[in-house]
């Protein structure tokens, strides 16, 4: 998948649980786990969160592990919970950051399940796949699909609502 689609994938499950819980945004939260959402593509030395954001770290990873091999796992999701469980005890920061990098990352590693080549879950075994090709049109047709879904939770049925209010008003 592209990094745009995990961005949004992860987006768009965590709106849908503040909305089914009725919770209030953290916009924090919300940052770390969209981060999360990109990093196992750590092991991809052309991947968006190396160009950007790594500086040379993930492309040291990508030399001893291949792309969809051992960060694309339970194994990279518990090794960076730990790297997180150290900075936010470090710098005293709320625990539950390390939930939401977990959340973004787990998310990252579903989102890649869907494609046709999958990830191996426990490293070396636990394949799980799907039928979407990494930038394919089917790969485009689920970020639009993403995207409608986000957006209407962003907006909501009120927004519907107004935007159907005004629209009527416009007519003759
Ligand atoms: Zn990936």
């Amino acid at each position: 998948m592209m990094f745009r689609t995990h961005i949004l994938f992860a987006l768009f499950f965590y709106l849908l649980f503040l909305k089914v819980f009725s919770l209030n945004i953290s916009l924090i939260f919300a940052a770390v786990l969209v981060f999360g959402s990109i990093l196992p593509d750590i092991d991809s030395p052309g991947s968006f969160v190396n160009r950007k954001y790594l500086l040379g770290v993930g492309k040291t990873v990508a030399l001893f592990s291949n792309h969809r091999g051992f960060f694309h796992s339970i194994f990279g999701i518990m090794i960076f919970a730990v790297i997180t469980l150290l900075i936010v005890y470090f710098f005293k920061f709320s625990f539950i950051y390390i939930l939401a990098l977990s959340l973004g990352y787990f998310l990252h590693l579903t989102a890649d399940s869907l494609t046709k080549s999958g990830i191996n879950w426990f490293w070396k075994s636990g394949n799980i796949k799907g039928k979407i090709t990494t930038g394919s049109i089917f790969e485009q047709l689920f970020f639009v699909a993403l995207l409608l879904a986000t957006l209407y939770l962003v907006i909501g049925n009120q927004g519907l609502q107004q935007v159907s209010a005004f629209v009527s008003k416009i007519k003759p």
